[in-house]
């Protein structure tokens, strides 16, 4: 038996024969394993989804009740058999509900990571590192360039800035899937108790945490306050918005951006970001070589992002490695936002 006799790439993405099934296909399928629920990896229109409860729910709010024809909830350390393989949920630790999915069959064992870090993230439940003979790791942040460092040494620098200018209004642009609330999150961590303000877009996803007994202090909405309120305050909105007029509103704005990009300063400066926040909800190339290395695999796939870089690393550890090359993650969903 091979792991190709398992999982192959087809132009769906990566498919089970076997199990006829497909994890987080980039096309509409009969039968979809989701990892999390970023727009790239949970797609609307499949016949059967399987995933998370919170990964479930998070589509419906996106997508609306009819995202699929069936949804199945599984979870984490759950088995599921789907026509002699059996699939496994386990934490990824990139967004609330994400998972890495474990598929075996004659005693192989292949675990799709999807997107994963596995630094501590308050909104989410720990990566979970599993064993295996097959990886198949995501390669967002795969260049040694890119170390994350510390999340909260970034968090101290944003109130730092507030106390710095209280008559500004700091705006920190976000993915409004799991970065706003891990940002938020992490300044209440910070001893931050002010009232943070948020960008309507991400009011629903940031009630839904709330209601999944993840406590974000006192929010309230950008829609409604008057301009004075805003000075002096931290505004969560999506990255989008950072260059809309949706920003004059706001007395004075000092722009923030948390994503892992921000390492790369001069990006932070083509965007006209004035404070670039080091936050990712990826691992860095310190996180991904070391959770290769862990997994045991002597085989591992590459997908999205910076594949060559890894399948080197991986060569010179005497692993196999292979890029997989599938089109359509890490790209932009409706509201031109990609997910870092
Ligand atoms: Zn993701
Ligand atoms: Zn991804």
């Amino acid at each position: 038996m091979r792991p190709e006799d398992i999982l192959a790439l087809t132009p769906a993405g990566v498919c089970c024969k076997r199990g006829s099934f497909h994890i987080d296909p980039t096309r509409p399928v009969e039968r979809a394993l989701i990892t999390h629920a970023h727009s790239d990896h949970a797609r609307a229109g499949h016949g059967a989804v399987l995933a998370t409860p919170e990964t479930l729910d998070l589509m419906r709010l996106r997508y609306g009740e009819n995202f699929a024809g069936t949804a199945q909830a599984i979870r984490y350390g759950e088995s599921v058999r789907l026509d002699g393989v059996t699939v496994t949920f386990h934490p990824a630790g990139h967004v609330l509900g994400s998972a890495q999915i474990a598929v075996e069959a004659d005693g192989l064992r292949i675990v799709a990571s999807g997107d994963y870090k596995t630094v501590s993230d308050p909104t989410c439940v720990p990566f979970a590192l599993v064993p295996c003979d097959v990886f198949i790791t995501e390669a967002t942040f795969a260049l040694p360039v890119f170390r994350h460092g510390d999340p909260n040494g970034e968090v101290a620098k944003l109130l730092e800035s507030v106390a710095l200018f209280p008559e500004r209004a700091h705006l920190v642009g976000a993915y409004s899937l799991g970065k706003a609330q891990r940002v938020i999150a992490l300044l209440r961590q910070a001893g931050y108790q002010s009232p943070i303000y948020l960008h309507g877009a991400m009011e629903n996803i940031t009630r839904y945490y709330e209601s999944r007994g993840i406590s974000l202090g006192e929010l309230r909405l950008v829609r409604g306050a008057d301009k004075a309120a805003l000075a002096g305050a931290i505004t969560l909105c999506p990255p989008s918005a950072l260059n809309d007029l949706w920003t004059r509103r706001f007395p004075d704005p000092v722009t923030a951006f948390a994503s892992g990009w921000m390492r790369v300063r001069a990006r932070a400066r083509q965007q006209g970001v004035a404070l670039p926040l080091v936050i990712s909800d990826h691992a860095d190339w310190d996180g991904l070589t070391a959770t290769v290395a862990a997994t045991g695999a002597s085989e591992i796939w590459v997908t999205h992002g910076q594949e060559d870089a890894l399948v080197h690393w991986c060569a010179t550890r005497a692993l196999k490695a292979r890029p997989l090359d599938i089109v359509g993650y890490g790209e932009e969903d409706e509201n031109g936002e990609a997910e870092e």
